[in-house]
């Protein structure tokens, strides 16, 4: 469907991460602010959760950069749990007052698992109680090495409310962007990924969605799931309304027939039917899944280790494991003893798991921890660890509801239809068809209904299940009049 254009450079995509009060929103406004929205004068007021700015660099080049204006991290985590990437380079604000932090570790886990280049920003440096050396030092301690510190994360001193350091973190955003050499196809149909959707009594359903690849245009249609837009009104970043928008642009689409899912990816169609039958793919698709969160479903976990580098590996390890289903969530992992104040904290809504490698529990702990039934275990060999919490994983994954696929036929003749009982002749194309089960009916690709195989024959006889191949009779319970051409898919739900 899409084009083979040719690849040009794309303006990056950037999200700011970090724990709660070192400086996110401060630095993103100040950006917002002092930055040329593109193509126009003065500073971006604040209409969606994302602008792009024009950033000029020291030697007079200019260049373009979208940022995620998301609060927290969530968009970023939500969306990278549904497998798709929203940013392409990840700004990791660390307060040079606080230090490392346990969203610190969660954002930047949350970025290496996603394999996103990122940058740490060491911000409020304009205090008078900053101290940058340690904050390196604890970034090393945590297993964040920064350029000169055993490691190659670059590292900028940046100061959110003077603006000091700024444009040379947003320099360092544009060098990154360079070496990883982020590039798209203009003449492709518009690819993406929905970050906000929302639905407004006047207005209808609108969505904000980054157009990762190719170009939107208006006449088009985008699809997200099952929802569908007409390109009709759509607006920039600015609130202005446009005809077209490319990579990597933050745009505004209204007149949504559903709600989209917050970090779903889109794609766009010229025509509707294309748009339609795309929509029509998924449930079609051997796995549907239907059950909602389980994408989000995390056991906490804390990690103490005897050194750096065991922590690291550890973390990596149990990151590892994390299945679309379940896993597990470093919330708290440090070097030395299992104190009293680590049970503490395993003791919150859902209790943690306690890892320690290489080392010993504090008595007071152990006492913590068994009055409050904590699971505390100590390993000396990671794999075992690995095992252990693989088995915990299994027995806590939660089960879901999967739709599954079991035969095609397409229908030749139509006999008579009496309220919603149809009496049809088919083909098998694909499978098999069995009596009492449910099936889809599929018109030009997509969709339209679902019905009931009420009775089955083959040669006048009555049978229980028709194979690949064979043409049958069939008695179908539907609402929708199905007719010559259609299909209809069988399929059966289970529990996995
Ligand atoms: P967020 O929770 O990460 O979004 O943090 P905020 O941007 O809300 O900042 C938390 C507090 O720190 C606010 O009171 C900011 O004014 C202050 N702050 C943020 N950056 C700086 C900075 O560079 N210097 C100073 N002095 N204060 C800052």
């Amino acid at each position: 469907m899409n084009t083979h254009g040719n690849k040009t450079e794309r303006p990056p995509v950037v999200a700011v991460m970090g724990h709660i009060d070192h400086g996110k929103s401060t630095l993103l406004s100040y950006i917002r602010k002092n930055n040329k929205p593109l193509g126009e004068a003065g500073g971006i007021t604040q209409h969606i959760s994302a602008y792009e700015v024009e950033h000029v660099s020291e030697d007079g080049k200019k260049h373009e950069i979208t940022f995620l204006d998301t609060p927290g991290h969530e968009a970023f985590s939500g969306i990278r749990t549904r497998g798709a990437k929203a940013a392409d380079i990840a700004i990791l604000v660390v307060s040079a007052e606080d230090g490392v932090k346990p969203q610190t570790l969660e954002a930047w886990k949350s970025i290496t698992s996603t394999n996103t280049p990122f940058i740490v920003a060491i911000n409020k440096i304009d205090k008078e109680t900053a101290n940058i050396e340690e904050t390196k030092q604890n970034l090393t301690e945590n297993g964040i090495y920064l350029e000169g510190y055993g490691g190659d994360v670059p590292s900028v001193l940046i100061s959110a409310k003077t603006g000091q350091g700024i444009p040379e973190l947003l320099d360092m955003i544009t060098l990154v962007s360079e070496i990883e050499n982020f590039s798209g196809v203009r003449e492709n149909n518009a690819e993406g990924i929905v970050i906000e959707s929302n639905r407004d009594e006047k207005k209808g359903i609108s969505a904000t969605c980054i157009v990762q690849n190719g170009t939107l245009r208006k006449g088009m249609f985008i699809v997200s799931g099952t929802s569908i837009a007409p390109i009709r009104i759509m607006e920039n970043c600015l609130g202005k309304h446009i005809d077209s928008a490319t990579f990597s642009s933050p745009i505004v689409i209204i007149g949504w027939d559903s709600l989209p899912e917050v970090g779903s990816s889109f794609t766009s169609f010229t025509t509707r039917e294309e748009a339609r039958a795309e929509m029509a793919k998924p449930q079609t698709a051997k796995t549907n899944i239907k059950h909602e969160d389980i994408a989000g479903f995390r056991i906490p976990v804390i990690v103490k280790a005897d050194t750096g580098g065991s922590l690291e590996a550890l973390i990596y390890e149990i990151e590892k494991l994390t299945t679309d289903r379940v896993g597990a969530q470093v919330v708290l992992s440090g070097i030395g003893t299992i104190s009293e104040s680590d049970i503490a904290r395993a003791n919150g809504n859902i209790k943690a798991l306690v890892i320690g490698f290489h080392v010993d529990i504090d008595p007071s702990a152990r006492n913590l921890a068994e009055r409050n039934k904590i699971i505390v275990e100590k390993f000396d060999i990671i794999y075992k660890m690995s095992e252990w919490l693989q088995d915990i994983l299994k027995k806590s994954t939660p089960k879901m509801e999967v739709e599954e696929s079991i035969g095609m036929a397409k229908i030749l003749k139509t006999f008579s239809k009496a309220k919603d009982k149809q009496v049809l002749g088919c083909k098998v194309e694909k499978g098999t068809i069995a009596m009492g089960s449910l099936v889809r009916i599929i018109r030009r690709d997509a969709e339209i209904g679902l019905g009931r195989v009420r009775e089955l024959q083959q040669q006048k006889s009555k049978v229980t299940e028709v194979a690949e191949g064979h043409e049958f009779g069939t008695l179908i319970e539907a609402k929708i009049e199905i007719a010559i051409g259609d299909k209809i898919e069988s399929f059966i739900t289970i529990e996995k």
